[in-house]
């Protein structure tokens, strides 16, 4: 990622009654919260456990709390895995005393939304997102991991937070928290958003907008840690690619490799010829792609003419017009592929998220708002991150209706990259992004309701 700095003043006239000062006040609150979503991560829609600690940590604030079929419309999901799903369910539920909110879950369904009204007076919806999924990865066990050091790492294995989605949680409840205190001197609503299946923008977020949960909100803030950003330094305005990702199956025809060859139609030689096609799509002078072909499984049995192959790809462009064009391109080749080797191909959309643009005027009020934040020595008004984000669904959906968004990333100090089994970052940057988001969140309420 790139960026270019832009060093800001700290701030000397905190008072006992900012929303940084009640951020300091949940450092250790704020390790507790991540370090026990580190130790019981859930992988993308069963992250039931997880939701049912976020719901009554917002009740016992005051929020008036959603959870389930309440802020998502199943519909909207891309995929999921029903089976694994339905199992992490009945696990969670032998273990729970009230079931009431997580029927309300079933099927996947694990957002919460809480909303707090602050103050007598109405205002506008100020709104936090934060995802909450973990990883299919085995957490190194190793000395040199702080988490195995200290004794946080996962409790269960191939199981990890490896993308910091722990650390946004805690910050979500700690936002929650100093929002909660900010009720008597501010108005408007408070929003906190917290979003299931992140990864693979496989259709959380999009969950969430087609039941409405972004339809009402003036300003909406997404955060991620680290990104290659250091402790200290804030990114305003991130930017990250538009991404899609299929699922294709191609159905061909088995037959008798040496009796009747002649009878088959090969899907593995018809995907296979699909990939390396795939792969070189020529570039565009209209802006950068990538493409990749991630999985591949096809045939049957060695003497038997392959009838089946599913492959997943996805690929990442920097404008909607390259998405086009690659999208377009991906038909053409599975089209053109089917024709010459007389097999079926269907394509099924698992994933997409898009590279909405984001308001400045918003990036400016929150870069201020951070640069008075203890510990911050650094606000960076903008950054491209080469990933998807799902979040820009939600952003997207405010922008269409002329409100506000914006992507920030809170600065930390990484060991290990994301996604790695060594992955971890530095839990300074939780008090950080609290406090800025807070900050933020104040600063924006003030400001339109005045
Ligand atoms: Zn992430």
């Amino acid at each position: 990622m790139t960026g270019k700095a832009t060093r800001k003043p700290h701030s000397v006239t905190q008072t006992a009654l900012s929303p940084a000062a009640y951020s300091k006040e949940l450092e250790d609150d704020l390790r507790q919260w991540r370090r026990d979503f580190h130790r019981n991560p859930e992988l993308k829609f069963e992250e039931f456990r997880t939701a049912a600690r976020i719901a009554d940590h917002l009740d016992a604030l005051g929020y008036e709390v959603r959870v389930g079929a309440q802020v998502m419309d199943s519909g909207a999901i891309f995929d999921l895995d029903a089976e694994s799903v339905a199992k992490a369910y009945d696990e969670v539920r032998e273990t729970t005393r009230s079931h009431e909110r997580l029927d309300l879950m079933k099927g996947g369904l694990t957002g919460v939304v809480g909303d707090l009204r602050m103050g007598a007076e109405p205002g506008p919806t100020v709104a936090l997102r934060v995802d909450m999924d973990a990883l299919p990865i085995m957490e190194a066990a190793t000395h040199m991991h702080r988490p195995a050091r200290d004794g946080f790492s996962s409790a269960i294995d191939h199981r990890m937070h490896a993308c910091g989605h722990d650390g946004h949680m805690a910050i979500g409840m700690g936002v929650a928290a100093v929002m909660a205190r900010m009720k008597p001197t501010t108005r408007g609503n408070v929003r906190l958003i917290f979003q299931p299946g992140e990864e693979g923008a496989c259709g959380g977020a999009a969950a969430l907008v087609a039941k409405g949960v972004a339809d009402d909100v003036d300003a909406l803030l997404c955060v991620h840690l680290g990104l290659g950003v250091p402790t200290g330094e804030i990114v305003t305005r991130a930017e990250f690619l538009a991404t899609s990702k299929y699922r294709v199956t191609l159905s061909g025809m088995p037959a008798h490799v040496t009796n009747d060859p002649q009878g088959g139609r090969n899907a593995l030689l018809a995907a296979a010829a699909a990939a390396m096609a795939i792969h070189s799509i020529a570039p565009s002078s209209q802006g950068w792609f990538s493409v990749n072909v991630g999985v591949l499984h096809a045939g049957e049995a060695q003497g038997i003419c392959p009838s089946y192959a599913m492959m997943e790809l996805g690929f990442w462009t920097e404008n909607d017009v390259v998405h086009e064009y690659v999208d377009n391109r991906i038909d053409e080749i599975l089209d053109g592929v089917a024709m010459s080797w007389g097999v079926r191909s269907e394509k099924k959309l698992i994933g997409r998220a898009p590279a909405t643009s984001q308001d400045a005027d918003l990036a400016e009020l929150v870069g201020a708002a951070a640069a008075g934040v203890t510990g911050v020595r650094n606000v960076i008004p903008t950054a491209e991150c080469r990933a998807g984000e799902d979040a820009f669904c939600l952003i997207e959906r405010v922008r269409e209706r002329g409100k506000k968004g914006l992507y920030m990333l809170i600065g930390s100090d990484l060991a290990g990259g994301h996604h790695a089994q060594d992955f971890d970052f530095d839990e300074q940057s939780l008090v950080h992004g609290v406090a800025v988001v807070s900050e933020a969140l104040t600063a924006i309420l003030s400001r339109e309701s005045t």
